[in-house]
């Protein structure tokens, strides 16, 4: 029977210790520490250049006018368009929109995608509103972006985000054309999109791969696994994920996949834990039929929804909202590695606390990276007017075909049937895209890693990501010859 309790995942949102864009100027500050840029040029990053707070009727099921709040922040317009999703919570609020769109400038330096950073939020319940209005909304909210020039394939490229997707993608692409119906490009206004309205291949499960790629990658060190008493590799590593949403669902599937054992999942109606591993694709089927996590089969309950970010393990990953590991719970952390899937989920004091207890710390403006990365391709794909492998796909196939019956001419042995199938085909849009996302998490995480090793005083990848994103926004300002 599906449970009736009346609580959402918004219910993990508890009040902040303080401003979450406090937060991320902190970091900001410690980081430019060890930097050398002018100060004036290091003040134009910092702050947030467009704030645009709307409110805007639109008229509910009963055909009453509901006034809602909604807001995009362009946070930095070094490189253009700005990039970033659209939250949809009832909790959204101008401090946050402005911490979440700083992020994206950092977050879109590290990965090398050339956009500046920016993020939306309608102050609304998804849950709680019916699909024509979620519609009647996003539309709405869309013509607000058009009308202030907020909006477009060259100005400012909106995403999903918490609590919202693709169909909302959709709604935002068809109103933006309805206002330029003869923009070639107007498709590219967002992405995120279905792959039948110009979306592409693997980028719903984007954020999930890249936090899956990055953590792989952090574990292939073999000093740093054995600073950390773990092995090299996945393999049989234990995984503690709080949030079954997209982000958490595609991580854990990954994971699972690649040798690793999800004991611990955590979701609104509380937390489940089972030594054995969880298998995600069950647990995802559960979920969607019962309407939460508690009571799926082989697991305990071990408390509500914060419970499984406590239990020890050697890998937590938070991936539900900011705020999560604060200075109540951090002591209880009992993690390794900590991979901060979600947007600012670890506070500055909770992360002093995991750092002394020597966590590796992933910070998300690398570690969840993957969705703008993909975002990217579907613009350039957009843009271009043609999907990944068209044109060479085929060419590739043949080309294989015709070396495997080279080699086994001149060699005079056949290649096994399983050899065969892997080596005789092209890529298509879904393996480049994979191949272009594990490429580049892979560099972000050695430039990351290796800024930390070579600077005196930083210590950890936190500060070293945000250097070396402040890094590369000061010069990509300056090649504009704006600052010396
Ligand atoms: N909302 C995602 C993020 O926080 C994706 C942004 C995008 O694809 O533009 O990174």
């Amino acid at each position: 029977m599906a449970k009736t309790r009346k609580r959402t995942v918004e219910n993990l949102t508890e009040k902040r210790e303080h401003s979450f864009f406090g937060d991320v100027l902190k970091y900001f500050d410690h980081a430019v520490q060890f930097l050398d840029h002018d100060p004036s040029l290091l003040e134009q990053i910092k702050y947030c250049n467009s704030v645009y707070r709307m409110r805007f009727p639109v008229k509910n099921d009963e055909g009453k006018i509901e006034v809602i709040e909604a807001y995009r922040v362009e946070h930095s317009h070094h490189r253009q368009p700005t990039k970033g999703g659209i939250r949809y919570s009832i909790h959204v609020e101008q401090d946050e929109v402005m911490a979440l769109a700083a992020l994206m400038t950092y977050k879109c330096a590290i990965v090398d995608v050339p956009f500046g950073g920016a993020k939306g939020g309608i102050k609304v319940s998804p849950r709680l509103c019916s699909v024509g209005m979620l519609e009647r909304i996003t539309r709405r909210y869309t013509t607000e972006l058009v009308k202030k020039n907020f909006i477009g394939p060259g100005i400012d490229v909106p995403a999903p985000d918490y609590g919202s997707g693709a169909r909302e993608m959709a709604w935002m692409a068809d109103t933006y054309a309805t206002f330029y119906p003869t923009d070639l490009n107007a498709i590219a206004c967002v992405t995120g999109k279905p792959i039948t309205h110009g979306g592409i291949q693997g980028r719903t499960e984007a954020t999930g791969l890249g936090v899956y790629y990055g953590v792989r990658h952090a574990c292939s060190y073999k000093e740093d696994m054995d600073r950390l008493g773990l092995e090299v590799g996945l393999e049989g590593k234990r995984i503690a994920i709080q949030g079954m949403g997209n982000v958490g669902y595609w991580a854990a599937k990954f994971f699972h996949d690649g040798g690793a054992k999800i004991i611990a999942v955590s979701e609104w109606d509380g937390s489940i834990y089972n030594e054995n591993g969880i298998n995600p694709d069950d647990l995802l089927a559960y979920k969607n039929e019962n309407n939460g996590i508690v009571g799926f089969p082989g697991s305990k309950e071990i408390g509500g929804p914060g419970a499984a970010l406590e239990v020890e393990c050697d890998i937590l990953i938070p991936a539900a909202l900011e705020n999560q590991v604060n200075s109540d719970n951090a002591d209880r952390i009992k993690c390794k590695i900590l991979a901060e899937a979600a947007n600012g989920p670890v506070t500055p004091e909770a992360e002093q606390t995991l750092l002394k207890k020597g966590v590796i710390l992933i910070p998300d403006i690398f570690i969840n990276a993957g969705g703008v990365s993909v975002s990217y391709f579907e613009w350039l794909k957009n843009l271009s007017h043609v999907r990944f492998g068209r044109m060479e796909k085929r060419y590739r196939a043949t080309m294989n075909h015709n070396i495997l019956d080279a080699i086994e001419g001149a060699s005079g042995s056949k290649v096994s049937e399983e050899s065969m199938n892997l080596i005789n085909r092209g890529a298509d849009e879904r393996d480049l895209v994979y191949s272009g996302l594990e490429e580049t998490m892979i560099n972000a995480y050695d430039n990351i890693r290796n800024r930390m090793r070579d600077t005196e005083g930083i210590n950890d990848l936190r500060t070293a990501a945000f250097a070396e994103a402040i890094d590369k926004v000061a010069i990509s300002y300056q090649n504009l010859g704006i600052w010396p």
